[in-house]
């Protein structure tokens, strides 16, 4: 845990975000600035600042990412209709929570190459 992550206060309790799935590894809540009709953030329970801080003996962290975000994607029916999952790495991706984590974005047609 990172005393002053915004994600690692959501994981121990301190702020309570919409949850909408949690196991062991993974928590994953509504964004508070969804930019589709279903916006939700996946984070490993682990704290890790971005993708770049992966390595060999902690990748299981994002088979449980994209797991967790297959349920979630399931259970809001979107599954067929079709979703994205993007994950934000430093400045040029735009990143600007350094907790690791995954947007499962879709309720809507996405266009692409995203901006
Ligand atoms: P990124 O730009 O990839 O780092 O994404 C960070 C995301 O966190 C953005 O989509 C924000 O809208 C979202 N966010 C920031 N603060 C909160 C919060 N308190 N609860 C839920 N989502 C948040
Ligand atoms: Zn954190």
């Amino acid at each position: 845990m990172a005393a002053e992550c915004l994600f690692c206060k959501m994981i121990s309790g301190t702020i309570k975000p919409q949850t909408v799935y949690e196991d062991d590894k993974v928590l994953a809540f509504k964004d508070i600035n969804p930019q589709a009709p279903v916006h939700v953030l996946l984070v490993p329970k682990q704290h890790l600042a971005t993708l770049n801080d992966l390595d060999a003996k902690n990748a299981d962290i994002v088979g449980a990412l994209v797991l967790a975000a297959k349920k979630v994607a399931d259970d809001y029916g979107i599954s067929r209709s079709g979703y994205r999952t993007v994950i934000n790495c430093n400045a040029d991706a735009g990143q600007s929570v350094f907790h690791l984590h995954m947007h499962l974005l879709g309720g809507r047609l996405m266009h692409w190459p995203p901006g």
